[in-house]
């Protein structure tokens, strides 16, 4: 492509919004422009890249025996009644009406509308299984729309779904997609890993995130040191061990009541009783499912809400407010404790090893030192509720401590089971005639997000250092001085010719100056960047450059397609 006649407007500013990298390059790089929060215009360079992306994932999905279809984005809403998401999914999903009144929503993603399909369609065991997948466009009202293509509103998804006669057909499939998943991230030049991650409101019950790794993840992971346990924290074990039915330590103190003025913080009032945070117990205010319950972990620890949520069979948790908090304690946040209350209270396991704590003693400026759990108040139960943390022991093997890691979730495999097949009806006739649901996986990739995570993983400060695979183009050539004759004339036939020897090449034709040419070269961050001006005409060599080193090599001129070429094919995928 000749950059005079294209449009890739780069800018030396980013806009103000723009926080990470790949935001602030995809924009000033000319590649992306915002139509509203959340929703984006693809340049020339831009939709190349995500067309490079859909092609690895259509060659790696076919290559594992999906059929690519295609589905509406614009879904009636009686299919989302159906299966019961139309008033759980809330406020990220877009409904709308059409002009007679029916109500529709823009598929945030499309369980219902496949499940539809095949069960129209498919009604015999022979049929089974089948693996159906689509690229499409998906709408997500997101509260905090950010970071440009990491968290859109209008997004691009690959999601396919896959439709079996048992459990052990449909797991034979996740492992199938597992695999298919690695050749992709692996083809896009990412550096991932598989995380095991929860199933959020699309549900089921075995799942795995792949998980680009970089700082400016918005996932918190944690990894085993020696063994290959990775999750997502939302989804980590802890180590119990013997917590579980270990009889509680014995009190060696009474409990006695302290003045802890203004101080309502875990830190505050540890600096103040001179007391490390592992010697205090959190006490916290849920409402699960509207009725008011406490949960407690030791000072230093999260609360793990989702975990928190799954133990309590909770549809919906949310942390009481001020007047929530005040109305079961009668005090202000930052003086709950479990002594006295009069809800559930939840206590995690980790308080089967603790005496003596201090907790708030449920009134302005007080606390309790000497409290023991069994003597000072009851807890309705022992659980994991706690999130994992780096350093904790790793649950999975008896050596290892958890690292943590951010990353960007490029992807989802779930095991779905019967959970849309049995409300939505989607049976087959097994070999002795019986009826029976189908038992179902689902599996994700942000296609938009991955163009985004390649950046995350892969710049430098002057722009994009893109891998070779995704790149919008192998080859960017400059011609130095663009109004040369005898250089234009040189530079149109290298671009010719690495075109007719396959090579994808941005041609930078422009009536620019060499150092602008050289700065949108780096920001818009071709892999392999020739660059031809008077001076090395002169000489008969071309100058090439990798993006990601700062090695710069000479190449006779009549050397250079073949030189190129056999730089670019190595670094296909
Ligand atoms: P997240 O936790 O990041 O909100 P999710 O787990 O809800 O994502 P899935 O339902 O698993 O998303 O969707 C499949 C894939 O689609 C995700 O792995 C992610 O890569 C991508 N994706 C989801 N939401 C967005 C978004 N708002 N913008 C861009 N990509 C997205
Ligand atoms: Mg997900």
């Amino acid at each position: 492509m000749r950059l005079s006649k294209s449009l890739v407007p780069t800018l030396k500013e980013a806009p103000a919004e723009a926080e990470v990298p790949s935001h602030v390059f995809m924009v000033r790089g000319g590649y992306l422009r915002k139509v509203a929060a959340g929703v984006y215009s693809f340049l020339p360079l831009g939709w190349r890249v995500i067309q490079k992306i859909q092609r690895i994932i259509r060659e790696e999905m076919n290559r594992a025996g999906a059929s690519e279809v295609f589905l509406p984005a614009v879904v009636p809403a009686e299919l989302w009644q159906e299966s019961g998401r139309w008033d759980k999914y809330g406020a990220q999903l877009l409904r709308f009406k059409d002009r007679k009144g029916g109500d529709f929503v823009i598929g945030p993603t499309h369980e219902e509308v496949i499940v539809d399909l095949v069960r129209g369609d498919v009604r015999s065991y022979r049929q089974l299984p089948l693996n159906l997948y689509q690229i499409q466009t998906k709408f997500r009202d997101e509260l905090r729309p950010r970071a440009g293509l990491m968290r859109g509103r209008e997004f691009i998804m690959k999601d396919a779904y896959s439709f079996h006669v048992d459990q052990k057909d449909a797991e034979r499939e996740y492992h199938v997609m597992y695999g298919a998943y690695e050749r992709i991230f692996t083809r896009c030049g990412l550096g991932f890993r598989a995380v095991e991650a929860d199933t959020g409101a699309i549900g089921g019950s075995m799942s795995h995130e792949f998980q680009v790794l970089t700082e400016t993840g918005e996932d918190l992971l944690v990894a085993c040191d020696k063994c290959n346990y990775a999750a997502n924290v939302e989804q980590a074990d802890n180590r119990i061990g013997d917590l579980r039915d270990r009889a509680l330590p014995p009190a060696t103190e009474a409990i006695a009541k302290v003045a802890t003025p203004g101080k309502g913080s875990i830190e505050d009032v540890s600096a103040f009783l001179k007391l490390s945070p592992t010697r205090f117990v959190k006490t916290l205010i849920y409402l699960a499912d509207g009725k008011s319950v406490a949960v407690l972990v030791r000072g230093d620890r999260q609360v793990n809400e989702i975990k928190l949520k799954r133990a309590l069979g909770a549809g919906e948790l949310v942390m009481a407010g001020e007047a929530g908090v005040r109305e079961v304690t009668g005090a202000p946040v930052g003086f709950a404790g479990p002594v006295g209350l009069k809800i559930p209270v939840y206590a995690d396991f980790e308080l089967r090893a603790l005496a003596d704590f201090v907790v708030g003693a449920n009134e302005v400026d007080m606390h309790y030192r000497g409290v023991n759990a069994g003597r000072d108040f009851t807890p309705a139960a022992f659980g994991d509720y706690r999130q994992a943390a780096p350093g904790d022991p790793c649950a999975r093997c008896e050596s290892g401590t958890l690292q943590s890691h951010r990353g960007i979730e490029v992807g989802q495999v779930f095991f779905l089971d019967r959970k849309y097949s049995v409300p939505m009806k989607a049976t087959f006739l097994d070999a002795d005639g019986h009826e029976k649901p189908m038992v179902m996986g689902c599996y994700g990739i942000g296609v938009t997000r991955i163009a985004a995570a390649a950046i995350e993983q892969n710049h430098d400060k002057d722009g994009i250092i893109w891998p070779t695979p995704i790149a919008p183009y192998e080859v960017a050539l400059l011609s130095l001085q663009g109004d040369d004759p005898a250089l234009k004339a040189v530079c149109d036939k290298l671009y010719a010719d690495l075109e007719a020897a396959g090579i994808e090449v941005l041609y930078d034709d422009r009536d620019e100056r060499p150092g602008s040419k050289f700065k949108d070269a780096d920001l818009i961050g071709i892999p392999l960047r020739v660059a031809l001006g008077k001076k090395g005409l002169a000489e008969g060599v071309v100058e090439v450059k990798a993006r990601r080193s700062p090695e710069v090599q000479k190449v006779k001129i009549d050397d250079a397609v073949a030189f190129v070429t056999e730089r670019v094919r190595a670094e296909r995928r």
